[in-house]
């Protein structure tokens, strides 16, 4: 195995299966098991058990957001409004949510956005500038705009 590749190697579902039947009879430790599949332990209880991985999701989808503050990338501490049913935007249920955010400075300044309407903002607050010029000049000189 690789350094380096340890933990984002996914298994296929034979290997799951052989993972369980390995973990589950014999006990034994998922510190051996783990390396044994080229993955690290955190993955593969995840693979043993998948709420974990579920309700870890969901905690970390409620307390933090994953950016970058002062040049560090990294996972970050914000107190976030309460979790809507539905997207805020577009209004759509039973769908995953995540915390849009716009500055850095204020992380607890955001949006429980659905995927669609999440890359939307994004674009948005980054991209809507450029496009609005590109567009203006294509509109203006056709096939002559001068790309940026
Ligand atoms: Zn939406």
């Amino acid at each position: 195995m690789k350094k380096g590749s340890r933990g984002k190697r996914k298994l296929t579902e034979e290997e799951v299966i052989q993972l369980r039947q390995l973990y589950i009879p014999y006990k034994v430790p998922v510190r051996q098991l783990a390396p044994k599949f080229g993955i690290g332990v955190s993955a593969a209880r995840r693979y043993l058990n998948p709420t974990y991985y579920t309700q870890r999701r969901e905690w970390r989808t409620i307390n933090r957001v994953s950016t970058t503050v002062k040049g560090k990338r990294g996972s970050h501490k914000v107190e976030k409004r309460p979790k809507p049913q539905a997207c805020e935007v577009c209004g759509k249920q039973d769908t995953r949510l995540n915390w849009h955010h716009w500055n850095d400075e204020h992380l607890e300044w955001g949006l429980w956005l659905c995927n669609y309407c999440h890359i939307g903002a994004d674009f948005i607050d980054k991209r809507l500038d450029t496009y609005l010029q590109l567009r203006s000049q294509v509109e203006d000189n056709g096939h002559q705009y001068d790309p940026l």
